[in-house]
């Protein structure tokens, strides 16, 4: 029987709950006979993560998850298949990081200033050896009593358009396809059905995009065969997963209940050669 492959999966190094060891062992259990570890800004979950996955034969994909910015929208581009010890993408994830600390300080200020007193140690806290991500200063929010939940973190908050929002470090799509391509990996739009226009769609492809992610928790069964005829027509690649980051979405968020056919691993590869 082909294996499931959950190519869409967080861990410590950004904002999951588990560490690159935990990821292994569940995504054994779930029977997965591949995953990608897509940290945001981050690969340093991917060592630990290929040598045991090679050690209890779980395939692991090289991954990352970065942030473009297309007319003020916030669009995620998935890297897979690159070197991930390549010294130029190494910089670039770096010089993400540390952006990314400089905003989240920036938000925890204009929180501070709508009477919301959060220390900005509490965010580092909960980043860990992280990549800072809003979620850690949602979860902060939370553990502090600042705000009831999680979401009401976003809502009232932190998320796009609300009063403590704060733009992400601007890279342009091409600049982001151009980076992992130099790493000798491959791009896909990650979970179009999450605010991407058509038109936008189309854009990125011609900005040279390899591949898009059909199969995600935000998506329906109509928008995966929707994206799938596109892929297809445009001689694209398609991958999917289950964006976890931990069981944080009650139910929603478990390890390989969102998955593609290995083939799509092997096609992947293909297109490297
Ligand atoms: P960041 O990379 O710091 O902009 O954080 C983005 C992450 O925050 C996303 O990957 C989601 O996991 C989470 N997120 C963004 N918007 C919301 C929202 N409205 N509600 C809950 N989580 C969100
Ligand atoms: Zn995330
Ligand atoms: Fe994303
Ligand atoms: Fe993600």
């Amino acid at each position: 029987m082909e294996g499931r492959a959950d190519l869409h999966i967080h861990t410590t190094y950004s904002d999951g709950a588990l560490s690159a060891r935990e990821i292994i062992l569940r995504a054994r259990e779930a029977g997965l006979s591949a995953i990608s570890i897509t940290d945001h800004d981050h690969t340093g979950a991917l060592d630990e993560a290929i040598l045991l996955g090679s050690e209890l034969g779980v395939d692991v994909i090289p991954g990352v998850e970065l942030s473009v910015t297309v007319r003020d929208q916030d669009v995620h581009i998935l890297g897979y298949f690159f070197d991930h010890h390549n010294p130029r993408l190494l910089d670039y994830l770096a010089h993400f990081r540390t952006e990314r600390i400089k905003r989240a300080r920036r938000i925890v200020e204009k929180l501070n200033d709508l009477n919301l007193p959060l220390p900005f140690d509490a965010v580092l806290d909960r980043a860990g050896h992280g990549s800072v991500g809003r979620p850690h200063i949602a979860n902060a929010l939370v553990e502090t009593g600042l705000t009831e939940s999680y979401y009401e973190a976003f809502l009232k908050y932190i998320g796009s358009g609300k009063p403590a929002y704060e733009k992400k470090f601007q890279i342009s799509p091409r600049e982001a396809i151009e980076l992992v391509a130099y790493a000798g990996g491959l791009s896909f739009i990650a979970h179009p059905g999450n605010c991407i226009s058509d038109e936008l769609l189309f854009e990125l492809l011609n900005e040279g995009i390899d591949g898009i992610e059909v199969v995600h928790p935000s998506h329906t069964p109509d928008r995966i065969l929707y994206y799938r005829g596109i892929a297809s027509e445009y001689f694209l690649l398609t991958s999917g997963g289950s964006d976890f980051h931990g069981g944080r979405k009650n139910g929603l968020d478990v390890l390989g209940k969102y998955s593609v056919p290995e083939d799509h691993v092997t096609m992947m590869r293909r297109r490297l050669r």
